[in-house]
């Protein structure tokens, strides 16, 4: 360990006006993040800190792909990231100030460790549903598991579940997606 001390930016210490900060996120970043939806991954990430008077506006940029179950064959797939997100960070101590565009940060601590937020930044942008391009999928999986589904499904109410995902994750809208709606149509 000590890799992630990299992502802590001392930002009490940072001159005003606009810092940069590269990272390669691999397969190594995520095992270290440690979070439930990636584990593996190549990105690129530039994060841009802008430092005024009383406020920090990050700038993230994320490109690359991670890897991912494809929903229908359950084996591994590259999924592609490309995205630019903001974040803004300002000193205090009232943290019920916070939403999802604001982080409060004790002007004690003074620093932020960026690990977290570019992990959500990439696990925001997975599509709800995601499977190989038409033809790529492994067909050999995924008739076993529809066998093992069709099978189950008669048996046992947790298998029905997960056999039913695909349709509930296609009708549902995830939340997150509302609020990073949101951000985008204030700036
Ligand atoms: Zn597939």
């Amino acid at each position: 360990m000590g890799r992630e001390e990299t992502y802590i930016i001392p930002l009490k210490d940072l001159e005003v006006g606009t810092h940069q900060y590269q990272y390669t996120l691999d397969d190594k970043f995520f095992e270290e993040v440690n979070g439930p939806e990636v584990q593996k991954g190549n990105l690129q990430a530039n994060v841009t800190i802008q430092k005024s008077e009383h406020s920090f506006l990050l700038t993230f940029r994320l490109d690359g792909t991670i890897k991912v179950l494809c929903d229908r064959c359950l084996e591994e797939m590259d999924q592609p990231i490309s995205c630019e997100e903001h974040l803004m960070v300002k000193f205090g101590e009232d943290k019920t100030e916070e939403d999802d565009q604001l982080v409060i940060v004790s002007e004690e601590e003074g620093e932020i460790d960026l690990s977290w937020y570019l992990y959500e930044f990439v696990a925001l942008h997975i599509p709800i549903r995601h499977v190989h391009p038409e033809g790529e999928c492994d067909e050999e999986t995924y008739q076993a598991l529809r066998k093992h589904l069709s099978v189950m499904r008669g048996e046992g109410e947790e298998e029905n579940e997960s056999g039913d995902a695909d349709n509930e994750a296609e009708k549902e809208t995830d939340p997150r997606w509302d609020a990073l709606k949101k951000i985008k149509d204030n700036n």
